[in-house]
């Protein structure tokens, strides 16, 4: 996906993260850079933990435009910021910095990758019942769209339930959809769901066996969209029963996908039609699958 000749201009950007070896990131804003000619390369760089406010503060010395944050540094990075975007802080962390005269500035883009995922497909979360399943990074950003798209109704189940009971009370006074706390173990009695988006790790590479919630409450659900925020695997043991029930299922990658797209657009002050958008996943999704031997 390497398309530049790195010169004494070539505009740098990165991700930092602990582990980082496993990123997809390099493809996506390479690709990018390739497709509108940009004299501009991106890195992942390995930082740990304690060296976290020397790599801001260097990154910025050394001239980089811009930084995507991963785990674990998302909420830790932001004191070493200068300037907070108003939906980073609302929900409290970063996946995207930007490096500008002076100023670091972090925004949140994971939100924007969970709109883009429904815009793209053109599935409205308006009015809709929603089951969020987990509290945890994931979960703030796919509950601040379900909250802006105008979700009627969303139930938060996590396994520790008072931290669906602090995310709910974080963002509920700056929404209208009503907000319900609860366990994970008790979701599975709900009624009257038709969308469920899983931001827990249950499913995840080393837990594939594992679900969420059980195969019952599809029958007793008239569940239309199944949400995974995991794509490792491509399809989880969730979104292979609500496939098997009729939802219609996505997995996390487009998310990924678009929050990275989302960021370009941060860094190059330009706004990506959906048209580009849908053919840089296409495009991706069919290298990463290449990459990973996924059939399906
Ligand atoms: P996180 O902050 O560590 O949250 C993990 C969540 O999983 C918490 O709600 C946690 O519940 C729950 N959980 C963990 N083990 C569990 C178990 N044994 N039983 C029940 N619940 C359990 O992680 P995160 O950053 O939100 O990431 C969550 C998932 O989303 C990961 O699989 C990650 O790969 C994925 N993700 C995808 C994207 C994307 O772009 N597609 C972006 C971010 C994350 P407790 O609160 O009770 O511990």
């Amino acid at each position: 996906m390497l398309n530049v000749q790195i010169k004494g201009d070539t505009r740098i950007y990165g991700v930092i993260g602990d582990p980082i070896a496993h990123t997809f990131s390099p493809e996506i804003h390479n690709s990018v850079f390739k497709a509108f000619g940009e004299n501009a390369v991106y890195i992942p760089l390995h930082v740990k933990p304690e060296n976290l406010s020397e790599a801001v503060k260097g990154a910025a010395a050394l001239g980089f435009k811009g930084l995507n944050v991963t785990l674990p540094h998302k909420i830790n990075i932001i004191p070493h910021l200068t300037s907070l975007d108003s939906e980073a802080a609302l929900i409290g962390a970063v996946n995207t910095v930007r490096f500008s005269k002076g100023e670091i500035k972090g925004y949140n883009t994971d939100i924007i990758g969970v709109e883009y995922t429904f815009k793209t497909r053109g599935l409205s979360l308006k009015g809709r019942t929603c089951l969020l399943l987990g509290a945890g990074g994931a979960a703030d950003a796919v509950l601040c769209a379900l909250l802006k798209a105008g979700a009627k109704k969303i139930y938060i189940a996590n396994r520790t339930e008072e931290k669906a009971q602090a995310l709910k009370e974080r963002l509920s006074p700056h929404f209208n959809s009503e907000i319900t706390a609860l366990s994970l173990s008790s979701a599975a009695e709900l009624k009257g769901v038709d969308t469920v988006l899983n931001t827990t790790t249950l499913g995840f590479e080393g837990k594939t066996d594992l679900t969420p919630l059980p195969k019952a409450f599809f029958n007793s659900n008239d569940v239309e969209i199944c949400f995974d925020a995991i794509y490792t695997p491509w399809q989880t043991r969730l979104l292979k029963e609500a496939e098997e029930a009729g939802a219609n299922c996505i997995n996390g990658f487009d998310m990924l996908i678009f929050q990275g797209a989302a960021s370009e657009e941060i860094w190059q002050d330009r706004k990506f039609d959906y048209e580009f958008l849908k053919s840089l996943n296409s495009e991706l999704k069919e290298h990463y699958k290449k990459m990973k031997g996924i059939k399906k």
